[in-house]
């Protein structure tokens, strides 16, 4: 079997941020690290989405060009992807020719056919731009619940899909002005035509592969209203040109576009594979199993849309692409109780995140809190309980103290298992079962309890541990310890299988720590329910694995999420003193002072009495490093003063200046000093 993975094609419009991760980008990348354990043929999908309006609104905003901004985001989610362990085989984007040229197939193809409908209808023209106002090009009050900023194809308030001709009150986006009703031509593909086909389609794939429920409501639903032909053609300069004569001023609708950039993200796979024709294994093959992952607000495109394309093309009997076998698409994730939003600025974005915290930790939390059947919720408490209860205590606790036993009781080697016990006999079942288990629910995209059970196995692997007490039987029977230990290593090396496609850098540091051979892909997921390790197997050295997340670190990103990129910076620590004006820092003198000779202050322990040398002058200098350096010590130091310190009296004592030293939280101190040879007096700044 072999099996095609898609994730949505990001929007190169702005950055990926937790909510897009949650909705079709971790549930995608754990489903395909499994598959791939299983050792199946999979091939994993994804790229930019560069055309539509918003791209040449927001251009037209910073005055730069569409390039320019497909530039900065591609690259951007292409890093972030990779930060975060997106394993995809392909991260493709629109803009390239290849796929405009695929794009460009499929509508001359359906031309050809007479598949497309040409109509003419009325449009709204901007005279002073001089252009038809497309989608979001015109804003006007909404017909339907009078919201007063509705777009031209539809109203974010009420969600309804509009005839931009409708809106009340139209107003030129870019200038201000009232357009005028001119008339166009466009293309439309008839989705009205293949309704019953879909329907059938849908039944048939969710009775075999078991659809969300979400999704086959959602699909009803725009089956109940109807389908409708739906326009691909734009009066627009950025995108995919039509390729029809009389048309090369049009591009091809964003959504006609966008759908085909999977395939071309696969036909661009296969050219850099250097196996032109490889993508046709998995894009034109009856016994392909292909999984498209999305968020719910792309519903309608991929259980509809693109489907409905994929049959008209097939029905021409050039070749047959494969229909999506399952569409499981995630609802909203919430972040600290509120709807993610660029324009509210709501949020965080995944490349900001992963500043403060590694990529696992991360994946962990959105893997437990995936809103899978309904919106879900991320808060920063909950990822710092998850961190710390979970996979440091739970998994990382495990990992570390079976590793620390061994080191320390069995020279870093697999101790013999000897006769097992029921406890043990316990443990093994568990082990056995764990693949079946967590496998299934990942079969069934149930990644949330998926995930649950694989820390299940570590939850029972602890408990395991503390119930065979190997500190005691070190001393009273060694063969006992040595088993329970042997088993113990057998389940982190299980752990280090079934948390991989959750949190793969964790899983792959614990493999190295194994010192096991090859990669845990190689290893496949079956192996988890197995005691491979071989009695005497050396280990390699013991890292902890998992840190605990401080109050602190959440405090930090909770200061960027009010302050945002620009504010100003977190203060590292609460004993930092408030910001001061350079201006105040220049009125102290720093000088580069030579100890010529030092004593004791009679009747202190703490002070000495320094002279030093300020280029020609002499300051005595009453210090507090008594306890520190001895009089000896500091004869001959090169030191740094405070030249212009008001004069005070110590022990009676006049001291003419300050000399820098540094202590830390535990009293240890050291005097400030530099690090090569200059001149008694010289300015320190
Ligand atoms: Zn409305
Ligand atoms: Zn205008």
């Amino acid at each position: 079997m072999r099996i095609l993975v898609t994730a949505a094609l990001p929007y190169a419009n702005g950055y990926i941020h937790l909510g897009h991760l949650a909705g079709a980008y971790l549930p995608a990348d754990i489903y395909v690290r499994y598959q791939r354990l299983k050792k199946r043929d999979v091939l994993f999908l994804c790229g930019s989405d560069e055309h539509g309006v918003a791209i040449t609104v927001t251009a037209e905003k910073e005055k730069i060009t569409p390039q320019a901004v497909i530039d900065r985001y591609h690259p951007a989610s292409q890093k972030v992807f990779a930060d975060f362990g997106m394993s995809f085989d392909n991260y493709s984007r629109t803009s390239i020719p290849l796929h405009h040229e695929t794009a460009q197939d499929f509508f001359k193809e359906f031309h050809k056919q007479a598949i497309l409908k040409e109509k003419r209808e009325k449009q709204l023209y901007c005279e002073k731009d001089r252009m038809f106002l497309a989608d979001r090009y015109v804003e006007g009050v909404c017909p339907n619940c009078k919201h007063p900023q509705a777009r031209g194809d539809q109203c974010e308030n009420c969600g309804t899909w509009l005839n931009q001709v409708d809106l009340i009150d139209p107003k030129c986006k870019i200038c201000g002005t009232t357009p005028v009703v001119k008339e166009t031509n466009h293309w439309y593909f008839p989705l009205g035509k293949y309704q019953k086909r879909l329907e059938e389609y849908i039944a048939e794939r969710s009775e075999r592969d078991g659809w969300k429920e979400n999704v086959l409501r959602y699909c009803e639903s725009w089956f109940k209203k109807g389908l409708e032909d739906r326009a691909v053609t734009r009066d627009l300069s950025w995108g995919v040109q039509v390729p029809v004569s009389g048309y090369e001023h049009k591009v091809i609708y964003v959504w006609f576009d966008a759908v085909l950039g999977y395939i071309s993200s696969g036909k661009e796979w296969a050219q850099k594979a250097g196996r032109k024709d490889a993508w046709e294994d998995y894009w034109l093959r009856k016994d392909t199993k292909y999984v498209a992952f999305i968020g719910k607000d792309n519903i309608v495109f991929h259980c509809i849309v693109f489907p409905a394309m994929l049959m008209a093309w097939n029905d021409t009997g050039r070749s047959q692409y494969v229909l999506p076998e399952n569409v499981p698409a995630n609802e909203f994730l919430n972040f600290e109780g509120q709807k993610f939003s660029k324009s509210r600025g709501w949020g965080i974005d995944v490349a900001d995140f992963l500043k403060y915290f590694p990529a696992d930790t991360l994946r962990y939390t959105l893997a437990v809190n995936l809103p899978e059947s309904r919106d879900s919720d991320f808060y920063l408490k909950d990822f710092q309980a998850r961190t710390n209860n979970e996979l440091a205590d739970i998994l990382g606790n495990f990992v570390n103290r079976t590793f620390a036993f061994i080191e320390r009781n069995f020279e870093s080697s697999v101790p013999p298992k000897g006769s097992l016990n029921a406890l043990d006999k316990e443990m093994c079942e568990v082990l056995k079962q764990a693949p079946g288990t967590v496998g299934g629910l990942i079969e069934r995209y149930r990644f949330r309890e998926a995930t649950l059970e694989a820390m299940n196995v570590a939850r029972f692997a602890n408990k395991y541990f503390n119930d065979s007490e190997p500190w005691k039987t070190l001393k009273s029977d060694r063969d006992r310890c040595g088993t329970a230990i042997h088993l113990c290593v057998q389940v982190v090396r299980s752990l280090a299988i079934l948390m991989e496609p959750l949190v793969p850098f964790t899983a792959n540091r614990i493999w190295s720590m194994l010192n096991e051979r090859g990669t845990i892909r190689d290893a496949g997921w079956e192996s988890a329910a197995e005691l491979s390790l071989p009695d005497g197997h050396k280990l390699g050295k013991p890292e902890i694995l998992v840190n605990k997340i401080e109050d602190k670190q959440i405090e930090d990103v909770v200061h960027f999420l009010e302050h945002g990129k620009d504010g100003p910076p977190p203060t590292k620590s609460a004993n930092v003193k408030p910001f001061i004006p350079i201006e105040d820092f220049k009125k102290i003198d720093l000088r580069l002072g030579k100890v010529i000779s030092a004593e004791r202050v009679p009747k202190s322990d703490k002070l000495l009495k320094l002279q030093v040398e300020i280029g020609s002058e002499r300051k005595q200098i009453i210090a507090g490093i008594a306890q520190h350096y001895s009089a000896d010590q500091m004869v001959g130091k090169m030191v740094v003063v405070v030249a212009n310190l008001q004069p005070a009296k110590l022990m009676g004592q006049e001291s003419q200046g300050m000399l820098l030293a540094a202590s830390d939280s535990d009293g240890k101190l050291s005097v400030v000093t530099v690090d090569s040879e200059l001149a008694s007096g010289s300015a320190v700044k």
